[in-house]
């Protein structure tokens, strides 16, 4: 499986934004990147994007609803998001179990709507700092898994990331060991809870990636890529962390 590097642009960019856009395009034409690249812009933004990047890269959403259509007013269908030419969409941030009560059993729905709509879903997972002062950081990720991945997931139709919430948007990241450590953690959790198969699904790691961190945390074994929220905004710094993504040799 190749790598992947994806930005999360939350609740930022205007159309004026594309342009960020355009420029992550035209970057990636002239130094091919050694791994998949991935845009998830407001909703708003994800038509418009497509007609932009002409292919240059993926584009997902952010969230979703877990049913194909219906009286949920505000709320947007994975359908939708595939249909503005989404290919993947963001399920289970941390700041939707924070601000919107998100469970995980939530969190599976929405996987199983991605999946219906014919997205990948990345379903995040991570602990709080008090549970990782704590020591309980392996057994919150273990049960976020448990019960967010839905029974069916594959490598083809799921990615994982790993945020721990402490990290994202702080500056602050745990240090090598402890993004290995985890990792190897949730790749033995995926494949008691899915089988064999589960070797290949990939394993973001998401909290406070930026230039200067990117190229030794994505050559940490199981880390297969990147969830990037405040770094991906601007098109510079998101392309030097896709160029910290060593080929495979
Ligand atoms: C995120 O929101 O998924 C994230 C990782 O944010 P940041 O990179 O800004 O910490």
């Amino acid at each position: 499986m190749r790598k992947l590097v994806a930005g999360n642009w939350k609740m930022n960019g205007l159309s004026a934004s594309l342009g960020e856009l355009v420029a992550l395009k035209d970057g990636l034409a002239s130094a091919a990147p050694a791994c998949d690249v991935l845009i998830c812009p407001p909703a708003t933004l994800i038509a418009q994007a497509n007609w932009a990047i002409k292919g240059a890269f993926a584009l997902g959403g952010q969230d979703c609803h877990f049913e194909a259509k219906g009286a949920f007013t505000g709320d947007l269908a994975a359908e939708m998001l595939a249909d503005a030419g989404a290919s993947y969409v963001i399920v289970g941030h941390s700041e939707r179990r924070q601000y919107h009560g998100e469970t995980s059993a939530n969190v599976a729905r929405k996987a199983q709507g991605a999946w219906r709509a014919g997205l990948k879903a990345i379903i995040c997972i991570g602990e709080s700092l008090i549970e990782r002062q704590v020591g309980s950081a392996n057994h919150i990720c273990e049960s976020q898994l448990k019960d967010s991945v839905p029974d069916g997931a594959t490598p083809a139709n799921t990615v994982i990331a790993y945020e721990p919430v402490w990290a994202i948007g702080t500056g602050v990241t745990p240090t090598a060991a402890d993004i290995a450590a985890m990792h190897a953690h949730v790749r033995a959790c995926l494949v008691a809870k899915l089988g064999e198969g589960a070797k290949a699904m990939l394993i973001l790691y998401g909290g406070s990636v930026n230039p200067g961190n990117a190229a030794e945390i994505l050559s940490l074994p199981e880390v297969g890529g990147a969830l990037v929220g405040g770094a991906s905004l601007k098109s510079e710094d998101f392309s030097k962390i896709i160029a910290a993504v060593q080929p495979v040799a």
